[in-house]
């Protein structure tokens, strides 16, 4: 069996649905499930709609009408017969939000994100059954959150694996015999039935535990782009897609921010040594990329650009040594805050780290790791990282760069860099 993924990029319109369903209606006799994630920016319209419940804000309702009027929308250009069930089913998805907004907010927000923004995925899987449905394929429509258990955190679900993949070996085997399977990514369920989520961009993470569980033949990824390129077209003019990656290479690259697959997404398909493409929905021909075992796949260069970088330098009041004393205090603080490092380099008396200029949460750390320790602190950086790197590489992206900081290890080199 085989699993497909489809981001909300993929189905922002009718005539993405429509693109969907001509990629699929190809896999008929196929065994296959497919995850689907909410529907163009609607998780970025439901998150601002739960900041503006979480503060009582006047135009709360707005942005539920905003989001609903795109769907229907949606609906009535691929369904033309206005009593076709999908109306109700849309509309009532969206009655969950409604019955939360009535009451002031109770409950912790990361809480009430979950409950909210999951009905993003609930509303386009909805559609997208109905339509395959109606285009003559045999299909049902699964709540991922009957099978993909997690703990309680909420907006970062864990998975709880034992307890999925036995949900999902009991369950999906026979179903996938029959039809196809329609489900969301990116949510999940608490083990007393309350909704949780993966985290941002989790749809892909959420294909992965499927196929992982399912002991599935490939995860395909049907993207916007023609496959996993060299570097993101938005920096570079002429970009290489790369055909063939190892699982340990695409790791890396999503480590360091390549942003084109979720970084949980890889790991469970090593496991189980699954094969993931990454494709096209425009061009379906086309062959993407491979992600997979391989030792053959010469290596192309990557590129990875991350702007708005700070660098924090941070010493101790004493200058004293700071190595062994302090490490752990000062990553305690980063945790803390919830602020991951980017590139960390240490000395003998000081230890420094970029990471992605956040606001607040920044400041916070600052101020928290004044009170113990000198910080000195620089913004407005750029961090580049290179794998495969070599001198010409490093000479095409330092154009006009002066560098502030440089780490190499033997493939991969990273580079934070000033514009002058
Ligand atoms: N809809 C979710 C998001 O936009 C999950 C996903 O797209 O993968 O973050
Ligand atoms: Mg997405």
């Amino acid at each position: 069996m085989q699993v497909f993924k489809f981001g909300g990029a993929s189905v922002k319109d009718a005539d993405g649905v429509v693109n969907l369903g001509r990629i699929v209606s190809a896999y008929r006799g196929h065994q296959l499930l497919i995850v689907v994630s909410a529907m163009g920016k609607t998780t970025n319209l439901l998150e601002r709609l739960v900041q503006q419940y979480f503060t009582q804000a006047d135009d709360t309702y707005d942005l539920l009408q905003q989001a609903k009027r795109y769907h229907e929308d949606i609906v009535q250009a691929l369904f033309p017969d206005g009593n076709h069930p999908v109306y109700n089913e849309v509309a009532n998805r969206f009655v969950e939000i409604e019955w939360i907004l009535e009451e002031p907010p109770m409950d912790p927000y990361d809480y009430l994100y979950d409950q909210i923004v999951a009905v993003g995925e609930l509303v386009s899987t909805t559609i997208i059954s109905h339509y395959l449905h109606a285009i003559g394929l045999t299909t049902k429509w699964l709540d991922a959150r009957d099978y993909i258990l997690t703990d309680n955190t909420h907006r970062e679900g864990r998975v709880a694996w034992e307890a999925t993949e036995a949900r999902i070996q009991d369950n999906l085997p026979d179903l996938l015999e029959h039809q196809l399977l329609v489900t969301q990514g990116f949510i999940g369920s608490t083990s007393e039935n309350f909704t949780t989520t993966l985290g941002r961009e989790g749809s892909d993470y959420s294909a992965a535990i499927f196929a992982a569980c399912l002991g599935a033949e490939s995860v395909t990824i049907w993207k916007d782009v023609p496959g996993v390129l060299n570097a993101d077209p938005k920096w570079f003019d002429q970009t290489e897609l790369i055909p063939e990656l190892s699982y340990l290479d695409a790791i890396e690259l999503t480590y360091y921010g390549a942003t084109v697959i979720h970084p949980k997404t890889i790991k469970p398909l090593q496991n189980k040594n699954i094969t993931l493409h990454v494709k096209s929905f425009i061009d379906i021909e086309n062959g993407g990329t491979q992600i997979r075992s391989t030792k053959e796949s010469l290596p192309v260069p990557s590129f990875i650009f991350k702007v708005n970088q700070v660098l924090i330098s941070i010493l101790p009041k004493d200058f004293s040594f700071i190595v062994e004393d302090n490490l752990s205090d000062i990553f305690s603080r980063f945790h803390a805050h919830k602020i991951k490092v980017n590139m960390m380099h240490n000395s003998a008396v000081s230890f420094s780290v970029s990471i992605d200029n956040t606001g607040d949460n920044v400041e916070a750390l600052l101020l928290d790791l004044r009170s113990r320790y000198d910080i000195r602190h620089q913004i407005g950086l750029e961090l580049i990282t290179i794998r495969y790197y070599n001198q010409q590489t490093i000479a095409r992206v330092l154009v006009e760069k002066e560098i502030i900081m440089e780490l190499k290890d033997s493939y991969t080199c990273q580079l934070l860099v000033r514009k002058l």
